[in-house]
């Protein structure tokens, strides 16, 4: 999507902190931290709400989230972590490309 923020950082044409990336996923840091280490984990690949996704693109995911997760909230010397998806306008998503909240707690 042209006008999508986030398909502008895959692109690299927004600049971000990245956290981790390979084919499919990205993981940047949150522009506005709640917490050291929030991050978002997204897929490259644009689509508007978490409710859209298949059931392979939910496991590329999720598996990432779970995966990046418990480092991120080491790295930081969290000892838990806020795992998040705000779904549709009316739950708060105010970017519309799918994206998991990690927060370190
Ligand atoms: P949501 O309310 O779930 O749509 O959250 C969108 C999140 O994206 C917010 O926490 C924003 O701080 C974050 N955000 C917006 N623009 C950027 C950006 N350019 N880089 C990193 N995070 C961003
Ligand atoms: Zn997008």
């Amino acid at each position: 999507m042209t006008d999508c923020i986030f398909c502008k950082i895959v692109k690299g044409e927004i600049p971000t902190l990245k956290v981790y990336e390979d084919d499919k996923i990205l993981a940047f840091l949150d522009i506005a931290q709640i917490n050291a280490g929030h991050t978002l984990v997204i897929l490259k690949e644009h689509s508007d709400a978490f409710s859209e996704l298949s059931d392979k693109a939910v496991a590329e995911l999720m598996t990432s989230v779970r995966t990046l997760a418990p480092k991120i909230a080491k790295a930081v010397g969290a000892e838990g972590f806020n795992v998040g998806i705000n779904n549709g306008k009316a739950a708060g998503q105010i970017i519309r490309h799918t994206h998991v909240h990690i927060i370190p707690r």
